[in-house]
């Protein structure tokens, strides 16, 4: 989805944010009783698969501070400078946003650190024999850091952040509500039926939700009369390849994989990722909560198992000695 539209679906306030109602429970109180006494929020790490709103409710956060937000990326930061650039430029409370924090070079990592435990940072002024080390202090300051990998995390990365929350899969009626509110901010009508069958194509993602909504969108104005219905919702999905089910096409070739080459399983997670040519973490982070939560595979003490569901997914013959 091209960066402007993303922007106008994007909700703007807790109350606009749909699902994920114990995050944003404790995210109010915490906001609120920042604003009472006029501090700096705790620094926040979210973390959970993409999609899920992390970028969107660090926006939320810093909107209903009534602060700035500055926004970079852990893949981006390679030196120390180039973070205590954007610090300084911090104003009283503002938030810091970064993304995939647990791409951040150790060096950075380290520079991090005393900016989030007393906001002052190191700087080197001068060079060769006058260089020299000075300390500045900065405007104190919320970092919001988000990660799908928190699995990578360091753990003194990981204790210096005093509100720790996970983002989880939405389920199909919280995302019909998603689709129903973009399908009106981009003016498209759409039916019960076909914002349900949206949902539930959606592998649990806001995101996927979005862009399906998009794309079936162009279906209605080209081939139909400006209405997602039914006829233009499947005409559109089936064009678009989209899984019956959600899955998308790794959740596929890991099902795939544990139920042709490892006879269903159990199979642990190492030798499933080089057989499907995926890091494990991400296979463990990313793509297994999904299958689990929808009931595809199960974790065991002995590996993971492909469950009833997927054989029947894929249309694979169960054999007479396979028990569940
Ligand atoms: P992440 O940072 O976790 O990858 P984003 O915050 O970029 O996810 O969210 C992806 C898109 O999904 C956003 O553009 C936003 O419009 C939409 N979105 C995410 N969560 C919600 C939600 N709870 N309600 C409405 N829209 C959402």
């Amino acid at each position: 989805m091209s960066p402007i539209l993303e922007e106008t679906l994007n909700p703007k306030k807790i109350q606009e944010f749909v699902g994920q109602c114990d995050i944003l429970e404790n995210l109010t109180i915490f906001i609120q009783a920042a604003k009472k006494r006029k501090e700096a929020l705790d620094h926040i790490l979210f973390h959970g698969p993409p999609g899920l709103g992390k970028t969107t409710l660090s926006h939320i956060v810093a909107n209903e501070l009534g602060v700035n937000i500055s926004v970079t990326s852990g893949s981006v930061l390679d030196k120390p400078g180039d973070l205590a650039g954007i610090l300084i430029h911090l104003n009283l409370n503002d938030v810091l946003f970064i993304d995939e924090i647990h791409r951040l070079s150790p060096i950075v990592e380290e520079y991090l650190y005393s900016s989030m435990e007393n906001y002052k940072i190191d700087i080197i002024i001068d060079s060769g024999s006058n260089a020299r080390s000075v300390q500045i202090d900065l405007s104190p300051f919320t970092l919001i850091g988000a990660t799908t990998r928190s699995g990578l995390l360091t753990a003194p990365m990981r204790s210096r952040f005093g509100i720790n929350l996970r983002l989880t899969y939405y389920q199909k009626k919280l995302l019909k509500i998603i689709i129903e509110r973009s399908a009106k901010i981009l003016n498209i009508p759409i039916t019960e039926e076909s914002s349900y069958e949206i949902a539930t194509r959606s592998r649990g993602t806001p995101r996927i939700a979005n862009s399906l909504l998009r794309r079936i969108r162009d279906f209605a104005q080209i081939k139909g009369n400006g209405i997602i219905d039914s006829n233009i919702c499947n005409l559109g999905l089936k064009a678009l390849n989209v899984d019956k089910h959600g899955l998308d096409e790794m959740d596929n070739r890991i099902l795939t994989s544990i139920i042709d080459s490892f006879k269903g399983g159990p199979v642990g997670i190492n030798t499933i990722a080089t057989a499907v040519n995926e890091n494990s973490d991400t296979i463990e982070e990313v793509y297994e909560p999904f299958l689990i939560q929808e009931g595809y595979l199960i974790r065991t003490l002995r590996g993971r198992i492909a469950t009833r569901l997927a054989y029947q997914h894929l249309k694979r013959a169960i054999g007479n000695n396979k028990k569940f």
